[in-house]
């Protein structure tokens, strides 16, 4: 997301930005830049505030210290709905509401500011060859979806706008390996396809190289390192980044 008023190439910035929960620094003092059109795959063990620091780029939470800026400007309550229209978010389980078929969760926002319901299907049409959801799935309900195609919608659903930015939540968290396994394909293809700024929370470090050439690990709120998979390997910044990177054990390391 360039903007050219102020020359900034940077999407998202985090400038030392802490959020607490209950005694609980969720984000300590994180400075990270997010360069508009690049893609970060942002990793880390269970609570060490991947989620949070995503939110925190939305306005869905706000920091205790620190500023956030989106395209070189403060984020501000007055900013959230124009953000959420050119910021896609997408969660582990899709988030879709299960009262409204495929097509309806896909409309909830489109229609709301108005399109028509021909751009409406149109635009989910398209977005359906991007995803390769196959035809007749936009009338089902959540329920009759299989994961995968869940997730597919829950794509569909925050790129319906048109973002500049994709921010996703553990995406493919909930899915079984084959099924992970091929959306982790498309989605990279997606990602290639599309050249809009991506950050994607994952646990999964092949995942997140898979992803992306930069991740950022993150540990009890902290950004321990910020690099390529490499730099993990060779340089780690400390013993537990190695211990991160090595108790993914690969299948040939861990049979017999
Ligand atoms: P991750 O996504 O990496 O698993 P989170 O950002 O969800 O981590 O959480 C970071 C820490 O903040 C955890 O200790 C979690 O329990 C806490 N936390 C997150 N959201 C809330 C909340 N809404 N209320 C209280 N604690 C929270
Ligand atoms: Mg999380």
């Amino acid at each position: 997301m360039p903007n050219p008023s102020n020359g900034s190439p940077e999407a998202f910035e985090l400038d030392h930005v802490s959020k607490r929960y209950d005694g609980v620094m969720a984000v300590d003092e994180v400075s990270l830049n997010f360069p508009a059109g690049s893609t970060t795959a942002l990793i880390g063990s269970s609570g060490s505030g991947k989620s949070t620091l995503l939110r925190l780029l939305l306005g869905l939470e706000w920091p205790d210290q620190g500023q956030v800026k989106v395209d070189g400007r403060p984020l501000e309550n007055g900013r959230v709905l124009e953000l959420r229209r050119r910021v896609g978010y997408v969660i582990q389980d899709g988030g879709l509401f299960p009262h409204l078929t495929a097509l309806g969760n896909l409309a909830l926002l489109p229609h709301h500011l108005g399109w028509s319901r021909e751009r409406i299907r149109e635009r989910a049409e398209e977005l359906a060859a991007l995803t390769h959801l196959p035809q007749g799935v936009l009338q089902r309900y959540p329920a009759e979806l299989s994961g995968g195609q869940r997730q597919r919608v829950a794509l569909m659903r925050g790129l319906m706008l048109n973002p500049d930015a994709l921010l996703l939540d553990e995406p493919l968290g909930a899915l079984d390996p084959i099924v992970r396994h091929e959306l982790q394909d498309e989605l990279k293809h997606i990602f290639e396809q599309l050249g809009k700024t991506v950050i994607v929370v994952t646990h999964d470090i092949a995942e997140a190289a898979w992803f992306a050439d930069r991740i950022v690990l993150m540990r009890h709120g902290k950004v321990v390192q910020d690099g390529r998979l490499e730099d993990l390997r060779r340089h780690p910044a400390e013993p537990f980044v190695t211990q991160f990177v090595e108790a993914q054990r690969t299948l040939r390391e861990s049979s017999p």
